[in-house]
């Protein structure tokens, strides 16, 4: 039997992009997915979420809408409703993903891989590639608070799929997920508690657009410095600044983060080096073993959709020998969306610093743009640009307010290029948009 030339593990956006690039390429491939195509972003992740955020936000406009000239009785919220809308985004995008890999000419076969060196299995089926991809992705965290794993204490994946809006959430952990959920169901009405850990949510991110987001929050309440000693039916016992307390809520929901799924049979056998924290690769996504590559979550890099089909897209470039890709990690944008979302890419003020390079920063408010006024109102928003005080270059741009996620890409464009304030300003950018206000903040920097 002919070898193929590639075996992929695992279909989400890391390994269903690589199977793409590399079947576009001429290569054979095998796609290898226990469960269905797409991955925890399609099935449990970035998508059912967006449109549950969707139909959130739809619903929390309606209710100012007088304001705006639009007045209809009073908007009720159907969460199953929402449930079906979310479910028939899902149905479409998995589709298309089994239409792509067709196009693509991608053997797609259904199960659990194992592996044994560079023998890859599903059951009595084994094949030798030349390459293999391991894309198997996260799994959710699961503290050790005792009660955390208890039947009625929500993952990530479980409140996906509640029917009704809960009257009180705790959501145990302040991180991208934990804040998303957090939002998604502030919006709906329920009285939202977040627990975090840490003295600070979002430490990767820069404090001052942390804190424009903080005072953007409404209806939530942020408990930060927060330890939770255990869950016992429906309350969280906890302690904040040295004071034991109680919190009791319909729902609770565990977002502690996530981990490398690196049970895959036979890895530690094969001699793939990993630890807890993912597989050890290179910036061109090989591990030890060559033709043995590891794309996405696996390799504890990035969490996010984007960061893995970009890993993806620099592994099957390794493979196919085009040119000499290298990840630039520094370049990823990451965003947390909600009713006020918060977008990033690059440098942080202190970052730089701390790396000893002199920078300058500007600040303005979203506002100044009339679109954003005309559509959000006066509200915490803000735009920071972080530039090299001697060559000019964008070493970072951080945003927070309403849908500020969509205007993320330009910063990683020009950290990404390496472009500079001149780069930008030279650019025309169209009027009126919310975009202005990213070149705006830039040219503030002189
Ligand atoms: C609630 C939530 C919201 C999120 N929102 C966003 C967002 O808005 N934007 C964003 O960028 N990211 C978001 N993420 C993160 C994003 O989903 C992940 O970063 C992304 O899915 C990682 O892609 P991946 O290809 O590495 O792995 P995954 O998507 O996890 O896919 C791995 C696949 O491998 C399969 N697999 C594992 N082991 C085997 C095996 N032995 N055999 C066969 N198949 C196997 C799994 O079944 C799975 O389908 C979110 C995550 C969650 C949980």
């Amino acid at each position: 039997m002919n070898q193929p030339d590639l075996v992929i593990i695992g279909a989400g956006p890391g390994g269903y992009v690589a199977a793409e690039r590399a079947g576009e390429a001429g290569l054979s491939v095998i796609l290898i997915e226990e469960n269905e195509l797409g991955g925890v972003c399609l099935n449990e992740g970035c998508i059912p979420t967006k449109a549950l955020l969707h139909s959130a936000k739809t619903y929390h406009k309606l209710k100012s809408s007088a304001e705006h000239g639009i007045v209809c009785p009073p908007a009720a919220f159907d969460l199953a409703a929402a449930q079906a809308w979310k479910q028939k985004t899902v149905g479409t995008l998995v589709n298309g993903i089994a239409g792509l890999m067709k196009k693509a000419k991608v053997t797609v076969v259904k199960g659990r891989a194992s592996l044994d060196g560079k023998t890859v299995s599903v059951g009595s089926d084994t094949w030798t590639p030349k390459n293999i991809i391991i894309a198997t992705g996260s799994s959710s965290f699961m503290p050790p608070i005792p009660g955390a794993d208890a039947a009625g204490v929500l993952t990530s994946r479980q409140i996906l799929t509640l029917s009704a809006p809960p009257k009180s959430l705790a959501v145990l952990g302040g991180g991208v997920i934990g804040m998303e959920f957090a939002s998604l169901y502030a919006m709906l009405g329920t009285e939202v508690t977040v627990l975090e850990m840490l003295p600070e949510i979002f430490p990767f991110a820069d404090p001052d657009v942390v804190g424009v987001y903080k005072r953007s929050l409404s209806g939530i309440t942020l408990k930060t410095s927060c330890k939770v000693f255990s869950i016992e039916k429906s309350t969280v016992a906890f302690e904040e600044a040295g004071v034991k307390a109680d919190l009791k809520a319909e729902k609770i929901l565990v977002a502690a983060g996530r981990r490398p799924r690196i049970g895959l049979e036979g890895l530690g056998a094969s001699g793939i080096e990993h630890s807890p924290k993912g597989i050890r690769v290179d910036d061109r996504m090989r591990t030890n073993l060559p033709g043995v590559y590891a794309i996405g979550d696996v390799t504890g890099r990035s969490f996010y959709a984007h960061a893995a089909s970009r890993m993806a897209e620099v592994a099957v470039h390794d493979i196919i020998g085009k040119g000499k890709e290298k990840m630039r990690w520094h370049a990823i944008p990451w965003a947390v969306f909600g009713q006020t979302e918060l977008a990033g890419c690059g440098l942080t003020e202190t970052e730089a610093k701390s790396k000893g390079i002199p920078v300058k920063t500007a600040k303005l408010p979203l506002t100044a743009s009339g679109k954003y006024l005309a559509e959000n109102g006066v509200g915490p928003s803000v735009c920071k640009t972080v530039v090299h005080a001697e060559t000019g270059a964008v070493l970072g741009v951080f945003l927070c307010g309403a849908g500020v996620a969509e205007l993320i890409h330009s910063a990683s464009l020009m950290i990404e290029h390496e472009l500079r304030v001149a780069d930008v300003t030279g650019c025309v950018y169209p009027h009126p948009t919310v975009s202005e206000t990213v070149r705006d903040c830039l040219s503030l920097i002189r």
